[in-house]
């Protein structure tokens, strides 16, 4: 495999992604948003979640499964309760859409959650997680995906790599947020291990005939094994129940009978829960509460805050940009 790369500042993904989702079918407000994402993603180096996605995002465009146009619906079904019809496109606009409602909510009830249906989501939590912390609340997210990992005791394919995230708010600082697929690795980390023709570490993942293996490839035949053995499992199944049966919207065993396969992500839900820290009757300021907890903790030394690595990454990602294979580069381009 070639290990040409092309170099890319940083204020060049969010244009090269930009025209891209536009030359396929997407309008400015879609395009955006999504371009948004990928940019962010690149500038954390995560990398699984940035221009790596776009030849997904852009075959779902024009498959037709994907509404480049889509307008999101945001309904308030009760004080502490929205829902946001993501007409059949890409979540980034729908969740920008549902932040600020979903924002007033939590403060003015204490809690709130917003049920995000007809989406397609491709890309990581972390970011809608830290928008809502920018604004002082607590928030957890959870979504599912397609089946790639097994149930306890099982060696097919089950749930999704179903991750989840949440954020605590750090005014003046960067939040702490952790976001971790309940997979031993995120799907999008494997196929770059193939790509790349890096092994695996042991234990995440088993080939189709339900051996332990660390090859990617094989693994992307066979499955995943889910984080922490039938622990990781169960938090799992309740991520399926949370953005299936809850909201009303396809489990992953379900989205793999109606996804039409064309690279890109199926339709699916998201659940955001958030919780604003000062409604909960504390006679202490909970982020000072909080900082003390977070200073504690790395008094013990080898310890970092989750979500520490991704921020320093900006720092690198704005001095040296980043680099991306030249076939994925000559792919966007081609589109
Ligand atoms: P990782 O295992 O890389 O990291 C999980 C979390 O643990 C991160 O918040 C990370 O912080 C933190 N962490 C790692 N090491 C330490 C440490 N030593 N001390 C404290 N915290 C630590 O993530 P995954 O591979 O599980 O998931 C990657 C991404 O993929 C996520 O953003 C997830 O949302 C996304 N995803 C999306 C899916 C979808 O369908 N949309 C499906 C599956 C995954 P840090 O970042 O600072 O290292």
């Amino acid at each position: 495999m070639s290990n040409v790369t092309v170099h890319l500042d940083l204020d060049e993904v969010h244009p090269l992604a930009y025209h891209a989702l536009k030359a396929n079918g997407c309008n400015d407000e879609n395009a955006s948003a999504v371009a948004d994402t990928i940019a962010s993603a690149e500038r954390d180096l995560c990398h699984a979640h940035g221009l790596f996605r776009l030849p997904g995002y852009i075959a779902s465009l024009q498959s037709g499964k994907v509404n480049g146009c889509a307008r999101p619906r945001v309904e308030r079904l009760s004080p502490g309760v929205i829902r946001v019809d993501g007409d059949s496109g890409y979540a980034p606009l729908a969740l920008k859409t549902v932040r600020d409602p979903l924002a007033r909510c939590a403060s003015e009830n204490g809690i709130a959650a917003a049920a995000i249906v007809k989406a397609h989501h491709f890309a990581a939590l972390w970011i809608e997680i830290e928008s809502l912390t920018e604004l002082g609340l607590c928030a957890m997210a959870f979504t599912a995906y397609t089946p790639s990992v097994a149930p306890a005791g099982g060696t097919r394919p089950f749930y999704g790599t179903n991750p989840m995230a949440f954020g605590w708010p750090r005014p003046g600082r960067p939040p702490m947020v952790w976001d971790q697929a309940t997979a031993t690795q995120a799907r999008g980390e494997v196929m770059i291990a193939a790509r790349e023709g890096r092994e695996l570490p042991p234990g995440v993942g088993i080939n189709r005939e339900g051996n332990p293996t660390t090859d990617p490839k094989a693994v992307l035949e066979g499955c995943l094994l889910p984080f922490g053995g039938y622990k990781g499992a169960s938090i799992a199944l309740m991520i399926e129940l949370l953005v299936g049966p809850l909201i009303g919207e396809q489990c992953s065993f379900e989205a793999a009978t109606t996804d039409n396969r064309d690279g890109g992500p199926p339709r699916g839900g998201e659940l955001i829960i958030a919780i604003d820290p000062k409604r909960f009757g504390s006679d202490q300021d909970p982020y000072e509460h909080a900082d003390r907890l977070f200073t504690a903790l790395l008094g013990q030394e080898g310890t970092r805050l989750p979500g520490d690595r991704r921020v320093k990454n900006r720092q690198i990602s704005a001095r040296e940009g980043i680099a991306i294979p030249q076939s994925l580069y000559d792919r966007i381009q081609g589109h």
